[in-house]
């Protein structure tokens, strides 16, 4: 059993069922949350207690296995080494409103989109709420820089390892722990409606980023394969859904490929459908990927534009750490690559 992934109420069950005050309790959660390395650094502890959770429990501490910094902006990647010995990448970005981490969900992705590199090798397991909140405690221990935004954009489909993905939303917003706001979280997904309605029903105040690319079918599902099996027409659906549930506007994003979603007639379409569904369009420059042949658009400003003349509002993503392979799943991949190699 991997003790940071209780939450509040199991830790309890368990200090009861060992005898122990409540109190305790909150001390051991506090220890987990502070990102302590062993059951040995939890000082106020009776040691007895120590030796059981020790005995009972698996503590997570994943290693740097890489790190690099940006000479450019300060960007800091992380390759993380897990238990198991799996790696999965964090990404921590300063911008003005904060530094924001981007944490993996997964160890790669099932999911298969064209554009993207953490797909290549397919799923090799999900994370633990543990693991995943991992990322948070120790890329703030280790750069010794607050954490103030959380985006899940890294590594994996946070709706496709779903229950793991609520606790951790639970646990790093605990003012006990880690305490971010929701409204401090983006969530983003490749567009699982299933998933999405059921995360509508938490009510969460968090910010649904939903990957689209391309607001005609075949286009998305050439990019895209989970289009294939939903369509476009069912996931606006499904976001209209979501906003009138919980209130909240969700955030498209498009990732700009040459020649295949840039299109002026598809700034027309994606304008017409946003029609009715308020949200915001986050244009995101192509990371270019070694291994696929899509290419960056270089038809950004004139999309942005277009869609403005349209009334709808719209973000270019400024491009961090352009000197370390800042793109999710390049590092990983890379590292992995080196192992077979040797
Ligand atoms: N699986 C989730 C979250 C992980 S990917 C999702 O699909 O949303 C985070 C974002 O980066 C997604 O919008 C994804 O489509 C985008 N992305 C992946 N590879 C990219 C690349 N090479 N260039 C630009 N954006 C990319």
């Amino acid at each position: 059993m991997e003790i940071k992934s209780c939450s509040r109420e199991e830790l309890s069950a368990l200090m009861k069922e060992l005898g122990q005050p409540a109190f305790r309790a909150k001390q051991v959660f506090q220890w987990l949350h502070r990102g302590v390395e062993s059951f040995d650094e939890m000082s106020n502890l009776p040691k007895d207690l120590r030796e059981r959770l020790k005995a009972q429990y698996v503590l997570t501490v994943p290693q740097v296995e890489r790190k690099q910094v940006s000479k450019l902006d300060g960007t800091i990647k992380y390759l993380w080494r897990l238990q198991d010995g799996n790696c999965v990448e964090s990404v921590l970005m300063h911008y003005q409103h904060g530094n924001t981490i981007c944490v993996s969900c997964e160890v790669g992705c099932l999911m298969g989109c064209a554009f993207c590199a953490s797909t290549l090798g397919g799923l090799v397991r999900r994370l633990s709420a543990g693991e995943i909140l991992d990322q948070v405690i120790f890329v703030q221990k280790e750069s010794g820089q607050p954490i103030h935004n959380i985006v899940m954009m890294g590594i994996g489909e946070p709706l496709d390892n779903f229950d793991a993905v609520l606790r951790f939303l639970e646990l790093v917003n605990d003012p006990d722990g880690v305490n971010i706001g929701m409204r401090h979280i983006s969530v983003s997904t490749c567009g699982l409606t299933d998933k999405i309605d059921k995360l509508a029903s938490h009510q969460l105040q968090l910010t649904l980023s939903v990957s689209l690319h391309a607001p005609d079918d075949e286009t998305r599902s050439r990019l895209m394969p989970v289009n294939r099996s939903v369509g476009v027409d069912k996931l606006f659906a499904c976001c209209k859904r979501y906003f009138e549930t919980t209130g909240r506007r969700i955030s498209y994003e498009y990732a700009m490929v040459d020649g295949v979603n840039d299109h002026d007639w598809q700034a027309d379409l994606l304008a017409k459908r946003l029609k009715g569904v308020p949200g915001h369009v986050n244009l995101i420059p192509l990371n270019d990927v070694r291994e696929s042949p899509l290419k960056p658009s270089r038809r950004v400003r004139q999309f942005q534009q277009r869609l403005e003349q349209q009334g709808v509002t719209v973000t270019v993503r400024r491009k961090l750490g352009g000197d370390i392979d800042a793109s999710c799943g390049q590092l990983r991949r890379k590292r992995m690559e080196e192992i077979q190699n040797c």
